[in-house]
């Protein structure tokens, strides 16, 4: 049951075979048993979890069934759940029961999936190993000492060490695609303004967007059709027609034209990766695709220009946590503004603290134009750079991540390098492009590869088509950590 696909587990629970609450109770005594080595879970609430899993197997005697009916989800802490402590992995949220549900979290409670819990990450998403969290790290099933990625790492780990079927991410330089990446599974950040925004806790506004982690493409593809969807609570949702994601995933890749950006396979990416990608690549060929090389000009700015605009955006956003309105609060203080800079203080994390300096910094007057706006257009010349290049071919594809797995601590005391591991994820974000990664083999530490798989927008559908067709032809995505 570990294994099965949510399609598999539907099945079982449509025949009888096994309820929402005996599925739901197989995860959380795993979740038991091996989340205090793993930290993938920040809450689980058995009672919660198991009530919800009784309202499903009640809907479905009464055959008011959806696919995702009585499947469990974990969720990550970014997301809003009604009743459920919510603290985007930071002290300043330690104590914040949500009053409200965010939309995704409204989605999947209306489709009739069980909230399994939530899941452990970067503190306010920032970050690519889970080392930041107020909750301590997360480790990698595949090998302990290890990161699993970041920011969505708890998503990761509990679905790569089968802790949840399927989990929910979100992507804002690549942390649903590097942590799959690196444990192994298949996540897919798609374009921006598919996923309302709505009760996910802000980091970077014009970049952040949510979506799944699971698995397999099939598995994404289900739960991508729950999570999607118009929203007139988040400006910036788009208003468009209903999809079912799970259309084209048998369609046969004859003649797919993959462009390959010769920015992705320079200096700076592992040989045990590259070699990994260039297989997976001839494995598409012998599936019928063709191959183009295209070329991405600016995308070596894309760095710099992410870590402008994201702390930016990010210094603005969390002016909101001030001790007033919810959260943490400076136990002593002599006055107001003696409150917010002890609360701010105490509250946040160090990473998040350099976010909001640098953020402040470029925004302050006389440094707007040199700095913003300067980022600004040169993320317009990053978006042009994928029109262009989707102009001669149909995908993208290149690595996820610069290399497998890297050791707790070993970047820690070096932002820049921990900067990197989103090298090839973070102009997807800054174009607003969908982008996916699937599991392509193994390193030559035995940890896992990821391909990138970059679409056009709003092409998810072709672009869980094209990993599907991947994965009927592999087994890396049904590979499972030894000793788990
Ligand atoms: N690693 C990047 C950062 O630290 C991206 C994080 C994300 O996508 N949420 O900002």
């Amino acid at each position: 049951m570990l294994n099965a696909s949510l399609k598999q587990l539907s099945a079982l629970l449509a025949d009888g075979k096994v309820s929402s609450v005996e599925l739901t109770q197989t995860f959380l005594d795993r979740i038991e048993q091996l989340n205090p080595s793993l930290n993938a879970f920040i809450t689980v609430d058995r009672e919660k979890s198991l009530a919800q899993a009784k309202t499903a197997d009640e809907l479905r005697a009464k055959g008011g069934a959806c696919p995702l009916t009585g499947i469990p989800v974990a969720q990550k802490d970014i997301f809003c759940a009604q009743g459920w402590l919510t603290t985007c992995g930071s002290k300043m949220l330690h104590n914040f029961v949500s009053p409200y549900d965010a939309h995704v979290i409204e989605q999947f409670n209306r489709a009739g999936a069980v909230n399994l819990g939530k899941t452990n990450m970067d503190e306010f998403a920032m970050g690519s190993s889970n080392e930041t969290s107020y909750h301590g790290k997360v480790k990698n099933p595949w090998n302990q000492e290890t990161v699993p990625g970041g920011s969505s790492g708890g998503s990761a780990a509990a679905v790569a060490a089968r802790l949840a079927p399927a989990a929910t991410g979100t992507d804002t330089g690549g942390s649903i695609r590097q942590p799959a990446a690196l444990t192994g599974i298949t996540g897919l950040k798609p374009t921006y303004g598919v996923v309302s925004r709505y009760g996910m806790i802000a980091f970077a506004s014009s970049l952040d967007q949510g979506g799944p982690m699971a698995k397999s493409a099939e598995d994404c593809a289900l739960l991508l059709n729950a999570m999607a969807g118009f929203d007139s609570r988040d400006s910036t949702s788009l208003e468009r027609e209903k999809e079912d994601y799970a259309r084209d995933l048998a369609q046969p890749l004859q003649g797919l034209k993959i462009g390959l950006p010769k920015e992705f396979f320079a200096e700076g990416l592992s040989a045990d990766v590259a070699q990994r990608v260039e297989e997976a690549i001839a494995e598409y060929r012998k599936l019928g695709a063709e191959t183009v090389e295209v070329s991405l000009p600016n995308s070596k700015l894309a760095i710099p220009v992410y870590y402008v605009l994201a702390p930016a955006e990010a210094s603005s956003n969390l002016s909101r946590f001030d001790g007033v309105r919810y959260g943490h609060r400076a136990p002593e203080y002599t006055d107001l503004l003696d409150m917010y800079c002890k609360t701010r203080a105490q509250g946040f994390g160090s990473e998040v603290k350099r976010r909001i300096m640098i953020g402040t910094y470029v925004l302050s007057h006389g440094y707007y134009d040199a700095y913003y706006l300067q980022a600004q257009k040169l993320r317009r010349l990053i978006a042009q750079d994928f029109v262009e290049a989707f102009k001669h071919c149909d995908v993208i594809m290149g690595p996820t991540a610069p290399s497998t797995a890297f050791k707790i601590g070993e970047k820690s005391d070096d932002p820049v390098s921990m900067y990197l591991s989103d090298i090839y994820t973070i102009a997807v974000n800054l174009a607003g492009l969908p982008g996916m990664s699937v599991p392509c083999g193994f390193g030559g530490n035995g940890l896992p590869v990821g391909l990138q798989i970059i679409g056009n927008y709003f092409s998810e559908a072709k672009m869980l088509n094209v990993a599907h067709q991947y994965q009927q032809a592999t087994d890396w995505h049904t590979r499972m950590p030894e000793g788990i």
